[in-house]
């Protein structure tokens, strides 16, 4: 009995990467085709808002187990999670360039994958797969913002794309307020809080190359008035130990957004990930000011949404703090979920009297 067709990935606890179950399919250009034209279908909507970089392909929730296909207006960033994608590339590829009108491909590839050199045929992480450049520097728009993203060097495929409508949200109550933007990166967050009417905003991560661009992302936008106005200081260091610095320095802040990495990369790291969430809330809300609004996310996909709202709540309870919720949201359209595991962003909105 025919059940699925599938990638074979001797090298992955997911040992077949399921493409189509139940109706049996032949893999290859034509079916690639009518994938990617289902997946820019659903896009569609983001072009009406000013924006041009998303994520087209968001793995297997998109029909496409393993693979991340991110759009940075005429450059595509292709992202494998598994070697066995490799000799599947080219028909992907060009179903790819048939669809969509784009100029350059870059190839980024996991950390796990990265390491199967027998597999990858001489590819490399950050390779050129299709047109010519010297650098990874992109310049895409967000919601009528201007950005500039390393989709060579960068983290993921350049930027975190899943996170736009929550910084949409941000920018909605940011007006008159004190922002600090804690793992902000390339200050995403910061800017649609400035744009929103922010006084002061202040860019914290451990990246020195992230928040140079932060930097660079607030001059290209320095059109927006409210942006130029804005006061944006950027913070270099550690997230816990600059955030327990402010609260002795007796700063304290309007809003407070807490986007931190994932903690829990298997299921073994679970309960150190979320008693670091609960650290993250006890020391956001140290410098969150009296009716300030905490902005707290996880992109753990092994924590449950339950999980990580429950032990917000619970830190918050501990520290004598109680929490009023706001809104409890998930990631943009971009992003569907296709199944349980496809739900990792959970982001809440709170106000702490
Ligand atoms: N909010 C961002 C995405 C954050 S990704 C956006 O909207 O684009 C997580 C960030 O955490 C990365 O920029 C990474 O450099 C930073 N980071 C990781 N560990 C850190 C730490 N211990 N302290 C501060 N920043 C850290």
């Amino acid at each position: 009995r025919y059940m699925a067709v599938g990638l074979y990935d001797p090298q992955s606890p997911i040992r077949v990467r399921v493409l189509q179950h139940g109706k049996s399919a032949e893999i290859g250009l034509d079916w690639f085709r009518e994938r990617l034209k289902t997946a820019v279908s659903i896009r569609q909507p983001l072009h009406k808002t000013d924006t041009n970089a998303y994520r087209l392909v968001h793995g297997a929730n998109d029909g496409f187990e393993g693979v991340v296909i991110d759009r940075y207006d005429k450059t595509v960033v292709v992202k494998l999670y598994s070697a066995a994608w490799v000799v599947h590339l080219q028909p992907l590829l060009t179903a790819l360039t048939q669809i969509i009108d784009i100029e350059h491909i870059v190839l980024r590839l996991s950390r796990g994958v990265a390491k199967q050199t027998d597999a990858l045929y001489g590819l490399q992480n950050g390779d050129l797969l299709l047109g010519d450049r010297a650098d990874g520097l992109v310049t895409y728009r967000e919601n009528g913002l201007t950005f500039v993203a390393d989709v060579v060097n960068g983290q993921k495929t350049g930027a975190f794309l899943d996170q736009r409508d929550n910084r949409a949200r941000v920018e909605a109550f940011s007006e008159g307020a004190s922002v600090l933007n804690v793992f902000s990166y390339t200050g995403g967050f910061s800017l649609y809080a400035a744009r929103g009417g922010a006084t002061d905003v202040v860019s914290l991560d451990l990246s020195k190359p992230a928040l140079a661009m932060a930097r660079d992302n607030f001059e290209l936008n320095r059109s927006h008035p409210a942006i130029a106005r804005a006061n944006h200081t950027l913070l270099a260091g550690d997230a816990f130990q600059e955030m327990a610095n402010l609260r002795q320095q007796k700063r304290q802040f309007d809003v407070v957004i807490i986007d931190p990495p994932s903690f829990a990369q298997n299921q073994s790291q679970i309960s150190r990930a979320l008693s670091a969430y609960k650290r993250l809330v006890r020391l956001g809300l140290g410098v969150l000011a009296p009716g300030g609004t905490l902005v707290m996310a996880s992109c753990s996909s092994r924590i449950t949404a339950d999980d990580f709202f429950e032990v917000v709540h619970e830190a918050a309870r501990e520290g004598k703090r109680p929490l009023i919720e706001i809104e409890r949201t998930s990631h943009a359209l971009d992003h569907p979920i296709g199944f349980k595991e496809g739900a990792y962003l959970k982001c809440l909105f709170v106000t702490a009297p």
